[in-house]
């Protein structure tokens, strides 16, 4: 790239988007676009994988193809584009007759930088034939991971993209993705033919989440106390089954927190119009099933909560990522216990690769039981090197969770429990009954079955049934324990007889005292409020209110006008001219003419009042 080509970047970041520097990769990406090189990258969530491509098709000559496969997703990029003062467009089947003819005029005439559409659209022979008479720069495959059997949304509809290289053999495709797999970036690359392709691999790791993972005991009361740390702000709450997702969500309201559920069984239009809401920000919690996912741009989502486990770090790691996109500290809170790993294991057995889902489960459950960096493990699954010693930003490294002192012995009680409870009878036995025999509780089954003749009978009497639930659920995530599919049961493994032999320790967690909670959220406190540190928050809320009025006016989410990172800047360098108000992070031309008055306005006569 010559100097002058780097200026045309760095001024066009500026111009339009006011930005000042490049995310890890961007540019890289954005020189393979210049030079017409096929390419596939993979940026994680809030990587910025979008502006790789939007920057580049307004450098390029012609019109660029982003196939996207969302109508919700196309309707978003494209309105943040015009509001930047870029024109594009899209063409779907939710759009009416006239405006589809508008966009294809548009199209003709070589009025647009960017054109978006399904790949349903794209492979009708009408919309070939179309783009045969038209100046193309490039083709972007958004979501490509769609591509690929291995990925997690497997979109037909995506195989059939192979023909971009068929027709337009001279026009370069480059496929974006943030699903990080090896498997699926090869996939990628043989599905669409490209040719000696550019690879582009970010790091995984989102370094402004925070992750949490606590056994779950008194769901709702542990989702309150998360609500409750983030009263007002924005966040999903996951939950396994529909079911969960009314029952949850019926009972925050009531308790008088605003939320909406969203599943399947919900209609189309209950499904719309509750989807609408959380982007417009008439509604920040939304209790959902993972149907609510693609197509969630809110950048300003403040945390997720997982109600119960998902079913692999994949999903994990995409569910998550819907937090702080905007690159603002965000919070990611994870509930879980055995009682998915059955459900989500029996949902299995119909699935042609059972196997390689079960030992996706299995590594999801261990993330959750074993006390190790979340981000070091979550990025070494990916098959990356984790650089840090401590994250700051989990569970593990701010030493929220307490060591277990004797964790050998402890151990060794509950898995000579097992032992001599499965041995008693032909079959094994739940970590429910496990638990009764361990704290000497003489129901009817240890009484009929004789278990309180066990030597092993009130072994852990002085503990509370939570602890030694939690105990068995570490030594079942870290692999000493084994858990039967169908009926629950648990039995212990190799690695288990080795921790009996006393040749191996687990290390376990314990649920941290009173006192100890205290310190921890205390620390999270401060963590937090340097966040806002030198940010007026008043003003902050009033330049919010703002937003709010010209979204609604507009018809677009707010965070299109300007995201939190904007509001933030102005509520901390309080600009009372535009001279100023342009060196507000995400002010670029456009914003400074549309927007520029208005909100110094806001800052005037809050200042005025002062
Ligand atoms: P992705 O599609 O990879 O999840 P986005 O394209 O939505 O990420 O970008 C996430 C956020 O980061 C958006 O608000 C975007 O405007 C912002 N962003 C992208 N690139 C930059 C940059 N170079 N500097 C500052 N903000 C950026």
């Amino acid at each position: 790239m010559t100097t002058s080509g780097k200026d045309i970047k760095f001024e066009i970041l500026r111009q339009y988007w006011g930005y000042t520097s490049f995310y890890k990769l961007q540019e890289e990406t954005i020189d393979s676009i210049l030079a017409d090189r096929d390419s596939v990258t993979m940026l994680p969530t809030g990587g910025g994988k979008s502006l790789c491509f939007q920057l580049p098709a307004l450098i390029k000559n012609g019109t660029a193809v982003v196939i996207s496969p969302l109508i919700s997703l196309m309707k978003d990029q494209v309105d943040s584009l015009l509001n930047i003062g870029v024109k594009a467009a899209c063409l779907n089947s939710s759009m009416s007759f006239a405006d589809q003819q508008l966009g294809v005029e548009e199209l003709r005439q070589g009025k647009l930088r960017l054109l978006y559409i399904s790949p349903e659209r794209l492979l009708e022979g009408s919309t070939l034939r179309l783009l045969k008479l038209i100046k193309l720069s490039f083709f972007v495959i958004d979501e490509a991971h769609c591509i690929s059997h291995w990925g997690h949304d497997f979109r037909a509809a995506y195989r059939g993209l192979k023909i971009i290289k068929e027709e337009f053999s001279c026009i370069a495709v480059h496929a974006f993705t943030a699903t990080a797999t090896e498997a699926v970036q090869k996939d990628i690359v043989i599905q669409l033919n490209l040719k000696n392709a550019d690879i582009h691999v970010g790091s995984v790791d989102r370094p402004n989440l925070t992750y949490r993972v606590f056994a779950r005991n008194n769901l709702l009361k542990q989702i309150i106390e998360v609500l409750d740390k983030h009263l007002d702000e924005p966040g999903i709450i996951y939950c396994l089954r529909k079911k969960d997702v009314d029952n949850i969500s019926e009972k925050l309201n009531a308790l008088g927190y605003k939320t909406l559920p969203y599943h399947a069984g919900l209609t189309d239009k209950m499904r719309h119009d509750y989807q609408e809401a959380f982007l417009q920000e008439k509604v920040d919690i939304m209790v959902a099933t993972i149907a609510f996912g693609m197509g969630i741009d809110r950048s300003n989502i403040r945390f997720v909560i997982h109600a119960a486990m998902p079913k692999s770090i994949e999903h994990y790691q995409q569910e998550t990522g819907r937090a702080g996109r905007d690159g603002l500290s965000s919070f990611c809170y994870l509930f879980y216990g055995g009682y998915e790993f059955r459900v989500l294991s029996s949902f299995l057995s119909d699935s042609p690769n059972e196997k390689e889902m079960l030992c996706k489960l299995q590594k999801m459950y261990n993330f959750c039981a074993e006390p190790k960096c979340r981000h070091k493990v979550l990025v070494e699954y990916f098959g990356q090197k984790y650089e840090k010693e401590l994250c700051d930003a989990c569970d593990y490294c701010l030493e929220e969770l307490e060591l277990v002192e004797n964790p050998l012995i402890v151990s060794q009680k509950i898995l000579s429990c097992v032992f001599r409870v499965n041995r008693a009878g032909d079959f094994g036995f739940g970590a429910g009954h496990i638990t009764d025999v361990l704290l000497g509780k003489t129901s009817d089954r240890v009484r009929n079955l004789h278990h309180d003749k066990l030597s092993t009978f009130a072994l852990m009497k002085e503990e509370s049934i939570a602890y030694v639930r939690y105990m068995i659920e570490q030594l079942l995530g870290q692999g000493f324990l084994v858990r039967d599919a169908e009926f629950g049961s648990v039995f212990i493994t190799p690695k288990g007889n080795d921790v009996l032999r006393g040749n191996c320790v687990p290390v376990l967690v314990k649920p941290l005292l009173a006192k100890k909670k205290k310190e921890a959220a205390k620390k999270a406190v401060k963590k937090l409020a340097a966040d806002w540190s030198n940010v007026d928050k008043e003003l902050f809320e009033l330049l919010r209110k703002k937003r709010m009025e010209i979204a609604l006016e507009k018809n677009v989410p707010p965070y299109i006008i300007f995201g939190d990172k904007s509001l933030k800047d102005m509520a901390s360098l309080k600009p009372i001219n535009t001279t100023a108000f342009s060196d507000v992070f995400g002010v670029g031309s456009r914003k400074l003419h549309d927007y520029g008055d208005i909100f110094i306005g806001v800052i005037r006569s809050y200042l005025d009042k002062l």
